[in-house]
């Protein structure tokens, strides 16, 4: 099942094609997107995607998107969609054609949810540290590295995620040429030591996570301690969970590190899961 819609607002055919083969997006990554999800008809964190996609484009001097219009085909297709319980929302935003008249292209896709990512919510997953290559400072330096941007360009993510999975490990935890923990390749990495959740800086090339959000908010009002700091490889294993927030696959424990089993945070992943569901 797959509902697609334009940026118009139509509804078209997801068999049939509709971008042109020259499209920036599609022949140089140049476009940025964002993965929602849907339960029950609600999207959720509608609104700090769409701040984020907007943001992403600002990097990469898109046109700035036009909110409305985003908002209207989500609920065309939330209302397309045919069944209850949960959905994956795309929105695509592409620098568009090359040859046409500069005129972006944008969609929305609505999927169902991969099976893995609904086997990894149940069972954890295991995760090995990965060089992302770069040193935070960079960031500022050269904004035209995009660090921090949700760009089309993820070869290099699912890269990582193949050679993660070639050693056998399910997910990725990527850090920064000073050791300092950075994100996912599709999440953000949040690490708990007793009540104190810590997730990395956006500020240190990396994207400001919608779920980790989510779940911060539902923390300080539960009297947890939130903290949005940088942190080493080295803690990741000390503390008491080590989890990977993301729109789809919410809080996912990780109880496997770079092949060492990390305490049991079964109880601890339910406990923030509830809080980030108390959200909606
Ligand atoms: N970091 C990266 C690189 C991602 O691609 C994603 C989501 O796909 C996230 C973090 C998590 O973001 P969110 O919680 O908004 O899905």
């Amino acid at each position: 099942m797959r509902v697609l819609v334009m940026l118009d607002g139509t509804l078209a055919d997801p068999d049939a094609p509709h971008l042109r083969v020259d499209d920036l997006g599609l022949i140089r990554g140049d476009g940025v997107f964002e993965t929602v999800l849907v339960v029950d008809g609600a999207p959720r964190e509608l609104g700090p995607h769409l701040d984020r996609l907007a943001r992403s484009a600002r990097m990469l001097d898109l046109p700035e998107p036009d909110r409305a219009a985003w908002e209207r085909v989500t609920r065309v297709v939330i209302d397309a969609w045919p069944e209850p319980g949960e959905m994956a929302l795309k929105l695509v935003y592409t620098r568009g054609p090359e040859f046409g008249d500069g005129t972006p292209t944008g969609f929305a896709l609505g999927l169902p949810l991969s099976p893995k990512a609904l086997r990894n919510r149940e069972s954890g997953v295991s995760a090995v540290t990965l060089a992302r290559g770069f040193d935070p400072d960079i960031v500022e330096r050269a904004p035209w590295l995009l660090l921090g941007a949700k760009t089309l360009s993820y070869a290099v993510n699912m890269a990582a995620m193949r050679h993660a999975e070639a050693r056998g490990a399910d997910e990725v935890i990527f850090f920064a040429a000073d050791d300092s923990v950075l994100e996912g390749p599709t999440s953000t990495a949040v690490l708990v030591n007793g009540r104190t959740l810590r997730t990395p800086p956006p500020s240190s090339g990396i994207l400001p996570g919608t779920t980790q959000g989510a779940l911060f908010r539902a923390a300080d009002r539960a009297g947890w301690t939130t903290k949005v700091e940088p942190f080493s490889r080295a803690e990741l294993a000390r503390g008491d969970g080590l989890f990977l927030a993301s729109s789809v696959r919410k809080i996912t424990r990780v109880h496997t590190l770079d092949g060492i089993a990390l305490p049991d945070s079964g109880a601890l992943g339910a406990e923030l899961n509830a809080l980030y569901e108390s959200e909606y």
